[in-house]
């Protein structure tokens, strides 16, 4: 087969160029990285992983009617995405304190919050994807008041199916980031949803024990991250058990 053409080399992901105009192939590395790429491994079976659980999230999206850039999946680590124009946010959704949240007002991690909050940082690793308000936004054009309005209302559905379908497996999801695009049909403008939606993006933890089951298990040496991904795509019935292990083939006698 022809080598693809790069378009974008990112932490954990790469961009080539896809079969038609308007495409993307979104490959997923097993890279992981954390703390602005100051921490980095390489985690076996982990691409694989968020290649199926972001197949799955976004299917079930475009199913109650969210778009997203989702198309199909063409293999084990790569999928068939809609090129877009990516709006340079990290959107965060959050149902319970965690992370940074937690540590900049001085809150216990999994206090519940009053009520969702979305909230932006501005996409840019030299700086630390700092926090912005909605001010910055619009005055330095990254996005307008209705393109901010269309984020929040979009970022709020996405947390319900997330949260529904996360509940139903006995997982809370305390939070999550999402990135939004923009597509065009002819002159007019969209936003779907973008990037991926999966264990490195959200946190999750287990309802009975609060076992975390995210990137989290990465950034805090927890234990073994592909186990905790493992866990959340058994449960969702997305992939048996062991499905993962493509790195390490083992003799059949
Ligand atoms: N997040 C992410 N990418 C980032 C920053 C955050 O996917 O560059 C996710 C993170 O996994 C968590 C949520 O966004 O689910 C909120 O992250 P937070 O602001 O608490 O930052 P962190 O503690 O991860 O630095």
């Amino acid at each position: 087969m022809a080598r693809r053409k790069l378009v974008y080399e990112g932490k954990a992901k790469i961009l080539y160029e896809g079969p038609e105009p308007g495409t993307l192939v979104q490959y997923f590395k097993d890279d992981a990285t954390a703390f602005n790429a100051e921490k980095k491994a390489t985690i076996d079976g982990k691409g694989v992983l968020n290649n199926r659980l972001s197949e799955f999230f976004m299917n079930g999206l475009q199913r109650i009617g969210v778009p997203t850039h989702f198309i199909r999946r063409l293999n084990m680590r790569e999928q068939l995405i809609r090129q877009v124009e990516i709006i340079p946010l990290e959107v965060i959704v959050r149902n319970f304190a965690a992370g940074s949240m937690a540590k900049r007002l001085g809150m216990e991690e999994g206090t519940p919050l009053p009520r969702p909050i979305v909230e932006f940082s501005y996409k840019d690793d030299a700086l630390g994807d700092p926090l912005v308000p909605e001010e910055y936004i619009i005055a330095f054009g990254w996005a307008t008041q209705q393109d901010l309005d269309d984020i929040v209302a979009l970022a709020l559905r996405v947390n319900d199916f997330m949260a529904g379908v996360m509940h139903g497996v006995g997982i809370k999801l305390v939070d999550f980031k999402i990135e939004i695009g923009r597509v065009w049909d002819n002159d007019f403008m969209r936003l779907i949803v973008a990037d991926e939606i999966s264990p490195d993006s959200c946190r999750l933890w287990d309802i009975e024990t609060g076992r975390k089951l995210d990137k989290d298990v990465f950034r805090r040496d927890l234990g073994d991250l592909a186990d905790a991904y493992t866990e959340v795509a058994t449960r969702l019935g997305v992939m048996p058990k062991n499905a993962t292990n493509i790195t390490k083939p083992t003799l059949i006698n």
